[in-house]
């Protein structure tokens, strides 16, 4: 069976692989391909670590090593000039980026997840300007849907949009931005002009030519700190041909891209972090001064330790069921489906926080604790403690309840 590279109708290149060798080689050195310049990117987001921890700033470093490598175009189509990446490669890559650096990480995968937005829903001249940006590794996208008022809720927006003859006119307040201040194009969710509910929202592409953009207040959080998420106020007009996808129908693009992509990416970008820190107490601890300093027959270490893997293989196993499931069709409307992309970023969320927070108290104080240690356990579980915030599990929750009710039977997609 020869392999068929195909595209899904979301976007998303698949690649059904035979028994074929040729095929399976091809597929593993696409793979070294990716993960070569996804550890470019780590590299350098590492060297950098310590001042944007500090300094709580944008990783700038990092982000030119993803327009070098041309990480930036991993889901744009080849035909489109981009890597023509798939829903496992954007796996792959957030998982790596993650073991370096979460913000760094979740910078990618939120910028894929808008490139996608663009690739599938952008309409002529607008998507050819914009992939073309893309590929050359010009164009990194922020992203605009929080808003004072309804916190994180994708389906809603009070900001109005007002449309001229020829334009779009957007004022809107962003209370965080990751990578706000860098960005060379917004992605930004508003009222629609004809809207006669909050839930009519439109999906707006300006470049940051086109916006007057103001820093609007401090970012000084407990983690995340790299990903420079300042609170913005946007303003600007672009052309009326700059709405992405209908006006007013926002709602499809979370269901097919933002929601699948979000789970996907970030739960990849918490595994990463989570398995990184995992890794780092391993070495410590079959390191020899490590042996000195821990008991490696201890039955509470290696319980915990065990604990540790457990959470992160219960992750992995959800993630990489979730990606087949995104990867293998187009309609995930189903209510298996949904439960399923909402429960892995549920899951991931706690299970890699938890996974991190149980390795402190496996190595103590001194490891576990202390900023200066080489377990980076004490950023990690900062990290992590964002990942049930963004786009709270409570949310979610309240919406897999109503959807257990539409299932009595209980049936697995
Ligand atoms: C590091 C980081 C980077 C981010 N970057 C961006 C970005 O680039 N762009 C952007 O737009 N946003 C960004 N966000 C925001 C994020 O996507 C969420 O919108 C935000 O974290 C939600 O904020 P909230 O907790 O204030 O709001 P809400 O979602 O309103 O939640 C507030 C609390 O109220 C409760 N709650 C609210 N509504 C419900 C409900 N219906 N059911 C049950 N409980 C509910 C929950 O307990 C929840 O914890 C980022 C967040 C983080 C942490």
């Amino acid at each position: 069976m020869t392999t068929a590279a195909a595209k899904t109708s979301n976007g998303l290149a698949h690649t059904s692989t035979g028994p074929d060798t040729a095929d399976r080689a091809r597929a593993a050195s696409r793979a070294a391909d990716l993960a070569e310049r996804a550890a470019a990117v780590a590299r350098v987001a590492e060297q950098h670590l310590a001042e944007t921890e500090r300094d709580a700033s944008f990783p700038e470093h990092a982000l030119a090593e993803m327009r070098r490598t041309r990480l930036l175009a991993l889901l744009v189509p080849e035909a489109d000039g981009g890597l023509g990446g798939t829903v496992t490669d954007l796996v792959d890559v957030s998982m790596i980026l993650g073991r370096a650096d979460m913000s760094v990480a979740m910078i990618f995968a939120m910028h894929c997840q808008q490139s996608e937005a663009i690739v599938r829903f952008a309409k002529p001249p607008l998507r050819e300007e914009l992939l073309a940006r893309l590929a050359a590794g010009e164009l990194y996208l922020a992203s605009v849907t929080t808003e004072s008022g309804k916190g994180g809720d994708l389906f809603k927006s009070y900001a109005p949009l007002r449309e001229t003859e020829e334009a779009l006119e957007i004022d809107r307040a962003a209370p965080i931005s990751t990578g706000g201040s860098n960005a060379d194009g917004f992605l930004i969710t508003m009222r629609s002009p004809s809207a006669t509910a909050d839930h009519h929202v439109s999906l707006v592409y300006a470049h940051r030519s086109q916006l007057t953009v103001e820093t609007a207040g401090q970012w000084c959080p407990m983690g995340m700190r790299a990903t420079h998420s300042l609170p913005l106020k946007i303003t600007g007009t672009v052309p009326a041909h700059h709405v992405i996808g209908e006006h007013g129908a926002f709602h499809q693009i979370v269901q097919s891209v933002f929601g699948p992509l979000a789970h996907i990416g970030w739960s990849a970008a918490w595994l990463g972090t989570a398995s990184g820190a995992l890794s780092r107490v391993l070495h410590l601890l079959r390191d020899p001064a490590g042996r000195k300093r821990f008991d490696l027959r201890s039955e509470l270490l290696l319980t915990r330790l065990s604990r540790a893997r457990q959470r992160l293989d219960t992750v992995h196993a959800l993630l990489r069921r979730t990606e087949a499931l995104v990867a293998g069709g187009t309609d995930w409307s189903s209510t298996g489906s949904q439960l399923l992309l909402n429960n892995l970023k549920i899951t991931a969320a706690e299970e890699c926080c938890a996974a991190v927070d149980g390795l402190i108290d496996a190595v103590g104080l001194r490891h576990g604790y202390l900023q200066d240690s080489p377990t980076r356990l004490e950023k990690s579980l900062r990290d992590l403690r964002s990942a049930v915030l963004n786009y709270s599990n409570d949310r979610l929750h309240l919406a897999d309840g109503q959807l257990c009710l539409l299932d009595p039977d209980v049936r697995f997609d």
